[in-house]
C-alpha cells in the first residue's frame, strides 16, 4: 500500500497522548498514526522535524459575514488556516426585527442556514453553524428537528442586547432541546444590570476606559447561574459561551456533576488581556463579556486545569478601528478579531508561562470543541479520522501585528506582543492550505459539516 502523505520527524500532539512518531494521510483521511518504520510508503513526505504535529484547531464560536462581523468567508477562513484552525462553528441566525436589525422582516433558522451555506462557499476550511435565536418565536418550536436534521445541533440564546431573550422563553427551548438531546448555547449577561450601571457611569462623564466596569463580572455570574442551572433542572445539555471572570466560572460549577450536562467555555482574550488596555487603546478592545483582572485570568486557568471550562474559542469578529474609534464608549460595534493568533497567544500563555501540558491545549483548543459539538470526524489525529492537522513550531518567535491579518479587521488588540511559538503549516482533510506561514490553499476547500447530536455521557 502507498498512500497520499506521511508526515515524519515531529512530535505528535493529541488529546490524550504526546511522542514522536509518524502520520500517514489518505484521501483526505489519517489511516495511521505512530512508528514511522511501521506506517506505510508515501507519494509525498511532509518533514516536521522540530516541530508539533497537532489536530488542527476546532473554534466552535466566531462570527463571520452577518450584522456582527465584516469579514467574508474567504478572509476569516484565511486567517483560520494561517492560525491553525481547520473548523469554525459559526451562526445561522433568525432574522429578527428591531433597531440594530439588517433585515426587514422576521425568517426562520432554516431560512437563516441557507443564507450563511451560500455566503461561506468560499471557505479555506470546514465549517459548520450553531442556530441563533434571536427573537421570542413559535417557529422555532415547528422547525427545530429540521433544523437538527440539517446538521444543525446547538442553539445559542442571548440574555443581553434588543434581541436577549426572557428567561420563560429559554426555559421552553431549553426543554425541547433536552428532549431532543441537542444543546442549548448561551451569551449570559444580565442585561437591565448592564444598563443601569452603564447609564450611571455614563452620567458621571466617564471615558472609554471605564467601559470594563460598566458590564460587570456579578452581573455576568446572575445570568450565568439562572440559565446553567435551569438546564440543570430541565435535564438539558448547556454550553455557557465566554466565561470570562471567576464569578460566572463559579456559577457553571455549581450546576455540574458527575456525567453533568454543563459545560462551559472561555475565550483567548479573557485568558491573556486584562480590562486595563483600554486605557492604552480606548475603544478597540471593546467585547461583551468585557476584558477582566488577573485575578480572573487565574481563575479561568483554574477552571481549565480542573475540567470546569472545556473549551477556549476566540468569539471571532471582524470590525474596523475606524468603526470602534467613532462610536461612544457605551454603544456597539462589540468584538475582536482573534482567528489567526489564537493558537500562538494562547499557548505562548498557558504552556510557557502557566505549564500547562500540550495535551490540555489540543484537549480545550481541538478535542473538546469537536466532542461537544457533535463532530465526530475533528479534534483528534485517530486514524479514521479527517487529517486535519497544524504543524507547530514550539521554539519561532514573532511579534504580531495588524499588519499581517489576513481578516478585513485592520488593528489587534494583540499588537506589539511578542510570542513564542508558530504555525508553519495547516492541513484540511490531507490538503495543505497554509505552509510556510502562508496561504497556499484555495478558497471553496472547505466543507460544510453536518453535525451529529453529541454524546456528552463520557
Ligand atoms: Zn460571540
Amino acid at each position: 500500500m502507498v498512500v497520499d502523505t506521511v508526515i515524519e520527524g515531529g512530535r505528535i500532539v493529541s488529546g490524550d497522548r504526546s511522542f514522536e512518531g509518524a502520520v500517514a494521510i489518505d484521501e483526505g483521511t489519517i489511516v495511521g498514526l505512530g512508528d514511522p518504520r511501521h506506517l506505510p510508503d508515501a507519494r509525498r513526505t511532509i518533514d516536521a522535524t522540530g516541530r508539533l504535529v497537532m489536530p488542527g484547531i476546532v473554534d466552535p464560536h466566531v462570527h463571520i459575514d452577518d450584522h456582527v462581523s465584516i469579514d467574508s468567508y474567504e478572509t476569516a477562513t484565511k486567517a483560520a488556516a494561517l492560525g491553525g484552525v481547520t473548523t469554525v462553528i459559526d451562526f445561522a441566525w433568525q432574522a429578527w426585527e428591531g433597531e440594530g436589525s439588517p433585515w426587514d422582516e422576521e425568517g426562520t433558522l432554516l431560512d437563516g442556514l441557507e443564507r450563511k451555506r451560500e455566503k461561506a462557499a468560499d471557505a479555506l476550511i470546514d465549517y459548520g453553524f450553531h442556530g441563533g435565536l434571536l427573537r421570542e418565536g413559535s417557529d422555532f418550536f415547528d422547525e427545530v428537528e429540521d433544523v437538527i436534521d440539517a446538521g444543525v445541533t446547538s442553539f445559542k440564546m442571548y440574555t443581553a442586547y434588543e434581541f436577549g431573550l426572557s428567561n420563560g422563553y429559554i426555559t421552553r427551548v431549553l426543554d425541547r432541546l433536552a428532549d431532543l438531546d441537542a444543546v442549548g448555547v448561551g451569551h449570559t449577561e444580565d442585561d437591565s444590570v448592564c444598563e443601569a450601571v452603564t447609564d450611571t457611569l455614563r452620567e458621571e462623564g466617564h471615558g472609554p476606559s471605564v467601559y470594563p466596569t460598566s458590564r460587570p463580572d456579578y452581573a455576568e455570574a446572575m445570568a450565568a447561574d439562572d440559565v446553567a442551572r435551569t438546564a440543570r433542572e430541565l435535564g438539558a445539555k448547556y454550553y455557557g459561551i465566554h466565561t470570562s471572570c471567576r464569578k460566572s466560572a463559579e456559577a457553571i460549577e455549581r450546576y455540574q456533576a458527575d456525567g453533568s450536562l454543563i459545560r462551559g467555555e472561555t475565550c483567548t482574550h479573557y485568558t491573556t488581556l486584562t480590562g486595563d488596555l483600554h486605557e492604552e487603546l480606548g475603544n478597540l478592545p471593546r467585547i461583551a463579556p468585557p476584558l477582566r483582572s488577573d485575578d480572573d485570568i487565574d481563575a479561568l486557568f483554574d477552571a481549565l486545569r480542573r475540567d470546569v471550562l472545556h473549551v477556549v474559542s476566540t468569539d471571532h469578529v471582524a470590525q474596523t478601528r475606524e468603526a470602534k474609534e467613532n462610536s461612544e464608549w457605551w454603544e456597539g460595534p462589540f468584538g475582536a478579531n482573534g482567528l489567526q493568533v489564537s493558537l500562538p497567544v494562547f499557548h505562548d500563555e498557558a504552556v510557557n508561562e502557566r505549564d500547562l501540558s500540550y495535551t490540555l491545549l489540543t484537549q480545550v483548543m481541538s478535542r473538546n470543541p469537536a466532542e461537544t459539538f457533535g463532530l465526530a470526524d475533528k479534534g483528534t489525529l485517530d486514524p479514521g479520522t479527517d487529517a486535519d492537522i497544524v504543524l507547530f513550531d514550539p521554539d519561532a518567535e514573532y511579534t504580531i501585528t495588524a499588519a499581517d491579518n489576513a481578516s478585513k479587521a485592520d488593528y489587534s488588540i494583540y499588537e506589539g506582543r511578542t510570542v513564542r511559538g508558530r504555525v508553519d503549516a495547516t492541513l484540511v482533510r490531507g490538503e495543505v492550505v497554509v505552509e510556510d506561514g502562508e496561504v497556499v490553499g484555495d478558497p471553496g476547500h472547505g466543507e460544510f459539516v453536518e453535525r451529529e447530536l453529541p454524546d456528552w455521557s463520557a
